[in-house]
């Protein structure tokens, strides 16, 4: 038995993000993890995995598509599926062996195995039990499921399954236009597959602004994607090679079947508690299955504390890192804080869709008076450069005071152009300090800026 200051159960972005800076703040630090590796959903199955199979498909799509009119002739590249597995997979272990490293720089202990919680200020990880001043879970989340609908991870797949798939396949139907479904419907429809995306809703992702929605599952739809909206699937049927989607129209109860060869499962994800004994030690959870924690990221028992997918917000690797250093500053006595309005969401497709703070629904249901900027990237020379000039950046500022609210962008390089409005957000800065900041040209960045420039007296390139 040893005994720490802080173990965290679970490595992934909010677990091993909240060891790391422990250590940093003098404190004695175990982590708790049950996979193989390190890095969490984050860097094993989600996050990075994906990114490389969406660079990786894009370079093709480009080959494909733009390559001939910037005068680059020649055979476009085939797809060797295995090689790519092979690519993912070393730029998974890339990270997950770097973050082994930076537990060994910070002389943190990584506990191997399952860990629970048999009572406050104790761990227990296969037959031996920790003493632990204060415990961190961080065990994030897993696939939510779909009533009628198995998955096997083969034929009816998770995010996981279709991270992994034998083969590329020549139909696939995604059950969710949400972002994973998105991302990875993306994907292999570069690749070749044929993609019918069928969403419960009327939109795409939920909850985003609603031009950005139109815009977006235009240009997917320009893509090759297909989109069967409002329709709730009913069941699946699945033999080894192939399943049928059942699913019925909203609209009219109308029912139809669509034939694919896999079906991704992307309805969302629920936290994952399993195991740990929550109910035993008496912590108190949400309706949703959250575990409920106060401002301090502790839960009603004392000394232990929950970060990440597992409690509530976006389920979101930077999020569940911010929560991780925040509540390890609260661990150490110190002040740890989350700005929980200036949280950005990217999506990595392409373009890339981002957003951050107020929607303009939000702000109407608040009553809050507000004004837009908008930009297209049609008058962005650099977009246009790229073939990339379909899109546009909207900044939402008070009316009165003129502070920047949100951004929402669909676009090149949106996931690295919303920093710059997070960063002005977090200054309480307003889209005037934006529009007066000087733009390198020919940047994507510019685009921003005329948005800046479009809630004041208006853009210059439009
Ligand atoms: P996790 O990363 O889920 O880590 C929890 C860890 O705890 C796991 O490794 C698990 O094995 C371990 N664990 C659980 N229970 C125990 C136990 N009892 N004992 C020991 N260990 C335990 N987010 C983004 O911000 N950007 C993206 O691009 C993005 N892409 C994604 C793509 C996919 C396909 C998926 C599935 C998710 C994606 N996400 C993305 C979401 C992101 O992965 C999660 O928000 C993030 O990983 C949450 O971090 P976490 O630390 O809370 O939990």
């Amino acid at each position: 038995m040893a005994s720490y200051d802080v173990i965290i159960i679970g490595a992934g972005p909010g677990g091993y993000v909240c060891a790391i800076r422990c250590a940093q703040l003098g404190l004695k630090v175990a982590c708790v993890e049950g996979r193989e590796t390190l890095g969490g959903t984050c860097l094993n199955v989600g996050c990075i995995p994906s990114k490389a199979l969406l660079h990786a498909s894009h370079m093709l799509h480009e080959a494909e598509h733009n390559f001939a009119e910037m005068g680059l002739k020649g055979k476009s590249p085939s797809v060797d599926w295995k090689q790519m597995l092979t690519y993912k997979q070393s730029t998974v272990d890339t990270n997950t062996k770097g973050i082994e490293f930076l537990f060994k720089k910070n002389k943190i202990d990584w506990l191997k195995g399952w860990g629970s919680i048999p009572e406050a200020g104790k761990v227990k990880v296969g037959e031996e039990v920790h003493e632990a001043k204060n415990i961190v879970i961080a065990t994030g989340s897993a696939a939510a499921s779909l009533p009628g609908v198995e998955v096997d991870e083969k034929v009816v797949v998770t995010s996981t399954g279709a991270l992994e798939l034998g083969k590329v396949p020549k139909s696939l139907v995604v059950i969710g236009a949400g972002v994973i479904g998105l991302e990875l419907g993306s994907v292999y429809a570069r690749l070749g597959s044929e993609v019918t995306v069928v969403e419960y809703l009327d939109a795409i992702t939920p909850g985003m602004d609603p031009e950005v929605q139109k815009t977006f599952q235009r240009m997917l739809t320009k893509q090759g994607l297909k989109f069967i909206m409002g329709a709730a699937v009913q069941k699946t049927e699945a033999t080894k090679t192939k399943a049928k989607v059942h699913y019925k129209l909203r609209k009219d109860d109308s029912e139809a079947v669509l034939d694919a060869d896999v079906v991704l499962v992307s309805t969302g994800r629920k936290p994952f508690v399993d195991g740990l004994g929550l109910e035993g030690l008496g912590v108190e959870m949400t309706e949703r299955g959250q575990i409920k924690v106060g401002k301090d990221w502790q839960t009603n028992v004392s000394g232990v504390y929950a970060i990440g997918d597992v409690i509530e917000g976006p389920m979101l690797a930077h999020k569940a890192e911010d929560e991780g250093m925040a509540a390890a500053e609260q661990v150490a006595g110190k002040h740890g804080h989350v700005n929980y309005g200036v949280i950005p969401g990217v999506i990595y497709t392409h373009p890339e869709v981002a957003n951050v703070g107020e929607t303009e629904a939000t702000l109407k249901e608040a009553g809050r008076a507000y004004k837009v900027g908008k930009f297209s990237f049609m008058g962005n020379a650099r977009a246009k450069a790229v073939f990339a000039g379909d899109g546009f950046v909207k900044i939402l500022a008070d009316k009165e005071t003129d502070r920047i609210l949100g951004c929402h962008i669909i676009g090149p390089g949106a996931g690295d152009l919303i920093h710059e409005v997070c960063v002005a957000m977090e200054f309480g800065a307003s889209a005037e300090d934006l529009a007066m900041t000087c733009h390198a040209h020919p940047t994507y960045s510019e685009a921003v800026r005329e948005a800046a420039l479009a809630c004041g007296d208006g853009a210059i390139h439009m």
